[in-house]
């Protein structure tokens, strides 16, 4: 059994040295417990004390996490009140006492059980890291019948790094935050609480870990690298030494990179970028201020089903918009429409099982197919859009009757507004994502009628080159530097200005230096990506000639092997750049 170095996944950046603290979340062994019918109705009402006890502990974290962590991080609290006052779970449990007589542990284990079995059978990834929730709302209703105390994170007495199966929020929502250092779990994927939280609190986490907790003990030494992914337990002295060495430079960079924040995104030779964030969830707002973006280039609204199990009403939505576009005033927030379907969100119950979910019923296509869906989302973005600087972006447009239908909805929410003296921003641009190469290739009729291009580089390279952006076996041919996707780009950008449109690129390409050097030659006017990326592209930005990008790009148009344009991009950027780190 060698794992040591263990391999997981990022889940927050940084490095981190120190001590294991096992944290051994809880499951109580309930048996069943027969009691007789007369004593039904004492079972029932202990129950509902227990659910009332528990529901009053869960308010109060949320409050507490909503003060000290985030709104986000509070708002997975919300929902489990609302399991714990959900008629059918609690009838459930009450029928299960009331016809087999037996305790409401029981009762309610058997309740939750059932739940969770339901849904480990969704072929949904989300869904599935819901499950943890079901078990901790469950833990704290046993607790509060037996009086077994929950084991919490909360009294540590020294530093440490957690190492868990998993973690439950309440494990992290109560945690003493200044002691712990890092965490290094087995469990979680990309949407866990466990990663959630990481981020929010800046402390650097590797998750889904394969079988960590067989080999550390309490009180071993641990380098958590939350950049990489990797987790070494009691490394050797030279190990040890080079992490040291690996946080120190992390941590400098971090902080000569944050020092750039407030300056601009021009080139030596006067050439202001636009400089946007990524976001998925209106908490990233910090940190996209943190890290200097002038607005956002694309927020993606489909992230708003974390928080939900249904569809977001009309207004939970206008309030998640509205608090970007508030927050980030006057710079633009641009709002893309739902890209559902494909590999984000959908459950095989929700929808008709595809055979190519990436070809399928996804983005505009389901919006357009659910037009009351679609319209309660652009009538959350028009009414938040008297708040700031908002634009509409639609995803994965692949003709032009496309762009009129959605546009036709929204002239239709326009019109309805205005009867109602409803106001909205009149003069709301709408864009759309070019990320379907026939959209591409029809570039200079689209912009004609669109007011921007938001170029998806990650569907862009994947329809591009018929290379699943998730599927490693194929991943090597998945390359931004394939002369079809430089040609493609650079014919998208000249459309859009032929037209008086300006374009942008929101995909991934934008937040590597070398990629954005050679975007910024073809003549792109934005850049949006995730916050961490935008310190090291400004600052390329600000070491380069814009007419020296362009004599580049033009060169490189004229090559046809990927590997040698990379090349010559990084000598040609190191030349710029001496010292720039390239990855
Ligand atoms: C893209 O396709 O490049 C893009 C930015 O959209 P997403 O990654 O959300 O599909
Ligand atoms: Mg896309």
């Amino acid at each position: 059994m060698k794992q040591n170095p263990f391999k997981g996944t990022s889940a927050s950046p940084g490095i981190i040295i120190g001590d294991v603290f096992i944290f051994d979340s809880q499951k109580y062994v309930i048996e069943k417990t027969l009691i007789p019918p007369k004593d039904v109705p004492l079972e029932i009402k202990k129950l509902k004390d227990a659910i009332e006890v528990s529901k009053n502990e869960v308010l109060k974290i949320k409050e507490a996490v909503n003060r000290e962590i985030g709104e986000t991080q509070a708002a997975i609290f919300n929902f489990h009140h609302l399991m714990l006052d959900d008629p059918q779970v609690l009838n459930t449990a009450f029928e299960i006492i009331e016809k087999e007589n037996v305790t409401a542990e029981y009762a309610i284990q058997t309740t939750f059980d059932k739940i969770i079995s339901n849904l480990s059978q969704l072929d949904n990834a989300y869904i599935k890291e819901r499950q943890s929730d079901y078990n901790d709302i469950c833990l704290r209703v046993i607790g509060n019948l037996s009086g077994i105390k929950h084991k919490t994170l909360e009294t540590l007495d020294k530093k440490v790094i957690v190492v868990a199966h998993d973690l439950s929020p309440s494990d992290t929502a109560n945690m003493d935050k200044s002691k712990v250092l890092g965490f290094a779990i087995e469990m979680g994927g990309p949407t866990s609480h466990t990663v959630i939280m990481a981020k929010a609190l800046e402390i650097p986490a590797v998750v889904g870990i394969n079988n960590i907790l067989g080999f550390v003990k309490n009180g071993d030494k641990i380098i958590v690298d939350g950049t990489e992914g990797v987790v070494i337990v009691n490394p050797d002295n030279k190990t040890l030494k080079k992490y040291q060495i690996k946080k120190y430079e992390f941590e400098t960079v971090e902080k000569s990179l944050f020092k750039l924040a407030q300056l601009k995104a021009k080139t030596l030779d006067g050439y202001e970028v636009e400089l946007a964030a990524n976001i998925e969830l209106p908490d990233e707002i910090e940190h996209v201020k943190k890290h200097g973006a002038k607005g956002i280039g694309l927020f993606r609204t489909e992230f708003i089903f974390l928080r939900k199990v249904d569809l977001p009403t009309e207004n939970e939505q206008f309030e998640e918009y509205k608090k970007v576009v508030k927050a980030m005033s006057p710079d633009p927030v641009i709002i893309r429409t739902f890209d559902l379907g494909g590999d984000k969100f959908m459950s095989k119950s929700a929808l008709m099982e595809e055979l190519n979910p990436f070809l399928g019923l996804r983005a505009i296509r389901l919006s357009l197919k659910f037009p009351d869906m679609f319209k309660t989302q652009l009538r959350a973005i028009l009414h938040a859009s008297v708040y700031g600087n908002v634009k509409i972006l639609f995803p994965m447009i692949s003709g032009i009757n496309e762009f009129r239908q959605a546009k036709g909805l929204i002239e239709s929410v326009k019109e309805d507004f205005k009867n109602k003296s409803i106001p909205f921003d009149q003069n709301i641009q709408m864009g759309i994502m070019i990320e379907i190469p026939s959209a591409a290739l029809i570039a200079e009729s689209l912009a004609q009628e669109v007011d921007f291009f938001s170029i998806g580089t990650n569907d862009l390279i994947q329809y591009l080159l018929a290379v699943d952006r998730g599927n490693e076996k194929v991943s090597y041919l998945y390359d931004p530097l394939h002369p079809s996707v430089l040609k493609l780009i650079k014919y998208v950008i000249d459309s859009a200005h032929n037209n008086k449109i300006w374009v942008g690129v929101c995909g991934e390409m934008a937040a590597e230096p070398v990629l954005a050097f050679i975007l910024i030659g073809l003549g792109v006017d934005e850049l949006s990506m995730s916050s961490r990326a935008i310190p090291d592209v400004k600052r390329m930005i600000r070491n380069i000639r814009l007419s020296d990008a362009k004599t580049f790009a033009d060169k490189i148009l004229k090559l046809s092997d990927p590997n040698r344009i990379r090349k010559e991009a990084e000598r040609a950027l190191l030349k710029l750049i001496p010292d720039m780190v390239l990855t």
